[in-house]
């Protein structure tokens, strides 16, 4: 149930039905935008009835949300919802570009990818220290290790870092990772989602493969339902029947995510495509969808990458796209971060 409230409602009014509500169990959103002032309900709202909400003097309007997901609903949250990492900021407006490795692989390598997409405009450096690989003989990535290296390209760079956590026993490994990456299969691991939800520290959270949007925002819900509603969603392909491609990006995604979530949407086109002719397509398509950002493999040495090197761009190549994302995303009246 939202509860919106009358322009300049008496603070004593909110407060006593803000009080009513929390007595009979259940937690309140509340929401400030410039337009409306909303109360979110979640909990059992069956019992609150929609007469008595509309007594209150406060109230201008009341309505039953038939989602499953609250905190993440754009109902509940009509504005953007803005993320800061350093000094980037994703959603609301802004656009920002996540790029590096598949895999952290030695210092060299995670620090001459830093520098270089670094100087073509990326703001976050992506890197895999612990890599869900589908078989258990593949590299497995430099683990904690690969941390550290991370750790080490942030201070020569200033860039914060992305990186992906697999498992809840890792988390004190992550304490000082900025922006925490949940994959597309652990997308409906219950336990780390709750996890993660406990951080206080912004989560990229990627679409399962064949998830459905109410599954993926549902997922966003269960980080947000612990008190971390720093989530941002990013569709990185789904399973179809279509074999030419790794997957297949669902850029519908970004408009639906939209109206579904006041969250900001990311668009990795690296894994969807698996090929890397095809993210620089792909990655404008993004941007003309109303993407707020993009995730982007970029490698010194594709052809020797040790993971997903025949979806990596060279630093030129990366150079290239950001040449043309930039001017299209102003196009589209992003600010690019
Ligand atoms: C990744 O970004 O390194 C990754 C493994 O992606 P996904 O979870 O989307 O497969
Ligand atoms: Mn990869």
């Amino acid at each position: 149930m939202i509860i919106i409230l009358k322009q300049h409602a008496d603070q004593a009014a909110v407060n006593a039905l803000r009080a009513e509500l929390e007595a009979m169990g259940l937690s309140i959103h509340e929401s400030m935008g410039e337009q409306e002032h909303i109360l979110g309900l979640v909990g059992d709202t069956k019992a609150v009835s929609e007469s008595w909400v509309l007594a209150s003097p406060a109230v201008e309007q009341v309505r039953r949300i038939s989602e499953p997901y609250k905190k993440a609903n754009r109902k509940f949250h009509p504005a953007d919802t803005v993320i800061q990492i350093g000094a980037t900021k994703i959603g609301g407006g802004n656009f920002a570009v996540i790029a590096g490795p598949c895999s952290v692989e030695s210092p060299d390598q995670i620090c001459l990818v830093a520098e270089e997409v670094k100087k073509s405009g990326a703001s976050l450096l992506r890197g895999g220290a612990f890599k869900p690989r589908t078989s258990p003989y593949a590299f497995q990535g430099m683990r904690a290790e690969g941390l550290e290296l991370l750790r080490h390209a942030r201070e020569k760079t200033g860039m914060p870092i992305v990186t992906e956590i697999m498992n809840t026993e890792h988390i004190p490994l992550f304490e000082d990772v900025d922006l925490i990456q949940v994959g597309a299969r652990n997308m409906q691991n219950f336990e780390l989602l709750r996890a993660v939800g406990r951080l206080n520290k912004p989560v990229l959270l990627k679409r399962g493969l064949s998830a459905t949007l109410e599954e993926f925002v549902m997922s966003a819900e269960y980080i947000m339902a612990e008190g971390n509603e720093q989530v941002i969603l990013c569709e990185r392909g789904i399973r179809t029947f279509e074999t030419s491609m790794r997957n297949t990006l669902d850029i519908s995604a970004v408009p639906m995510l939209k109206r579904m979530s006041h969250l900001p949407v990311v668009i990795d086109p690296s894994h969807a495509a698996g090929i890397n002719w095809m993210v620089e397509p792909l990655a404008q398509a993004a941007v003309a969808a109303g993407a707020d950002g993009l995730m982007i493999e970029v490698h010194n040495d594709p052809a020797r990458a040790k993971c997903d090197g025949a979806q990596s761009l060279t630093p030129a190549q990366f150079q290239a796209l950001m040449e043309k994302i930039g001017p299209e995303a102003a196009f589209f009246g992003k600010t690019m971060n």
